[in-house]
């Protein structure tokens, strides 16, 4: 098993040895920030919580997907995102800035993809709760009649996107300033970028689904809005989608 590392770049071992060799824990000043810590301390971006328990959405997502998906794949790009930006002019700025800047820019596709999908995912997470779905009340609800005649065509379209998404991608709900509309994105692309405000999203990535549906996309498409959307979510995103 690898020896966890305690502090200061020692493992227990080294440590046991330094303190049996006349060291002692006062040489552990909380100046001393183990290694790991520090690394992931230097930002600028953080990895936000997840808005629920790892199980909280099971069975619809398990806490298995949850936990590589949020700890392994949502980390892993917020890690890129860090090392890439670090020292650049985009270490002060907003994700949002970030994306918009570098999805201009073809040179700087590795900071696009990887702020977006920080980004998309934190979204994500917050598009869903226990015991969501199905058809919205309220304004949402009658903001997405409006739009598409009726909630079941909505249900429709939004999975016709999300199965016709070839490959890897996100299915959205979003808003032109004027009415919704469902689009999809292929990899990390995001409807920011083509001014349209994003109100919901799936991931269609197959690490979303694989592990509790395998490939079978449309089963956890279906599942999650019947069963995750958090609406109240996305009527906040309505709410702020004025112009
Ligand atoms: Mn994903």
């Amino acid at each position: 098993m690898e020896e966890r590392v305690i502090a200061s770049g020692l493992t227990r071992r080294e440590f046991m040895r330094a303190s049996l060799a006349g060291c002692t824990l006062l040489a552990l000043t909380p100046a001393v920030i183990p290694a790991a810590a520090s690394d992931r301390a230097k930002g600028p971006f953080e990895l936000p919580p997840l808005p629920y328990a790892q199980d909280a959405l099971a069975p619809v997502i398990s806490a298995g997907t949850i936990g590589f998906h949020y700890g392994k794949h949502h980390r892993g790009y917020l890690d890129n995102l860090n090392g890439l930006v670090r020292g650049t002019p985009y270490e002060t700025m907003s994700l949002e800035a970030v994306i918009r800047a570098s999805a201009s820019r073809p040179g700087e596709a590795a900071v696009f993809n990887n702020a977006a999908q920080v980004w998309n995912h934190t979204f994500y997470w917050d598009g869903m709760r226990p015991g969501g779905g199905g058809k919205p009340p309220g304004e949402i609800g009658r903001a997405v009649e409006k739009a598409f005649g009726s909630y079941g065509n909505f249900r429709k379209e939004f999975l016709a996107a999300a199965l016709g998404q070839f490959g890897s991608g996100w299915a959205w709900l979003v808003s032109d300033g004027r009415s919704l509309k469902v689009v999809r994105t292929p990899n990390a692309e995001n409807p920011m970028t083509q001014g349209l405000r994003p109100l919901l999203t799936v991931d269609v990535w197959e690490h979303a689904y694989y592990l509790d549906y395998q490939n079978r996309r449309k089963d956890f498409v279906e599942a999650s809005l019947d069963r995750l959307v958090n609406w109240a979510f996305v009527e906040r995103n309505l709410g702020k989608a004025g112009g």
